[in-house]
């Protein structure tokens, strides 16, 4: 079947890595449904560039730490799309509330964990069932140079991350065996909305490639892990960083 007329969700893809990964699986053939959260108009701008690379894609707005708004979702798409299935999933939405952890708040805590982790959990347990029925998919996990490392600053966000890695480790055991990889991508410094705030001039002396990854760079990664190519690759988090190793 190759990669064409495969339907695949990308989470958080209004905006930064998940639009780059949506316009670059679009590029591929792949139809893309685009969740983002509250973002109309930079969601619209994704299908437009989504389009504008030869594919198709349709707007799906959701809060990925919402099980029952994601559950509503995907009936809806599933109901007027009664012959289809999503066959690639990339868990991309993300968030950071830095602070100390002496002075971090309750809702710092649990909103990062709620989007990663939740998010995480809520989605791909709902297209398992059909992944795994048509013993096909490719489910890709946006993790971060933080979860492997940690970061001080970001205990919820490396907790999150690392708490990512793990279950993308236990899951491909579960069902590799129907033909469903799943792997994670832990991307260091890439220039996007959630780094625009960082002092890029400062960081970058830490990297040896000497700058910021483009979001284009990581869709490249993660577009080969969810193509047919990379079937026997699963468990596996790639790092993408600029030779910024832990
Ligand atoms: P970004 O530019 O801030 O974009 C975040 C995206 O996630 C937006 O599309 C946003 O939607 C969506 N989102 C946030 N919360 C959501 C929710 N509850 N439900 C649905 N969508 C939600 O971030 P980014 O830099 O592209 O990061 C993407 C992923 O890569 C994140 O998981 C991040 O942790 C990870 N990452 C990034 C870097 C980096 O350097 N940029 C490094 C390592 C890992 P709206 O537009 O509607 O708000």
């Amino acid at each position: 079947m190759g990669e064409t007329n495969k339907i695949a969700l990308v989470t958080g893809a209004s905006r930064g890595l998940g639009r780059a990964v949506a316009v670059k699986l679009a590029s591929q053939g792949m139809r893309i449904l685009i969740n983002y959260q509250s973002n109309a108009e930079a969601a619209s701008e994704t299908l437009h560039l989504v389009e504008q690379a030869g594919g198709t894609g349709e707007l799906m707005p959701f809060d990925v730490a919402d099980s029952q708004s994601i559950e509503q979702a995907l009936q809806q798409w599933q109901e007027s799309n009664p012959e289809e299935y999503i066959s690639v999933l990339v868990n991309n939405a993300g968030i950071r509330r830095d602070n100390l952890m002496i002075f971090m708040q309750d809702n710092d805590w649990h909103q990062v964990m709620d989007t990663t982790m939740n998010g995480f959990f809520y989605i791909t347990r709902r297209l398992l069932k059909d992944m795994m029925t048509h013993r096909q998919g490719r489910i890709v996990n946006m993790a971060s140079l933080s979860g492997l490392k940690g970061l001080p600053g970001q205990a919820n966000y490396s907790a999150a991350k690392a708490a990512l890695i793990g279950a993308t480790k236990a899951l491909a055991q579960e069902v590799a065996s129907r033909k469903i990889t799943v792997n994670a991508v832990a991307p260091g410094f890439i220039a996007t909305d959630m780094t625009a705030n960082l002092d890029e001039k400062e960081l970058k002396k830490l990297i040896p490639a000497g700058r910021f990854g483009k979001p284009e760079e990581v869709a490249a990664l993660v577009a080969f892990l969810a193509s047919d190519e990379a079937s026997y690759i699963t468990g596996q988090v790639i790092s993408i960083n600029g030779g910024l190793y832990c």
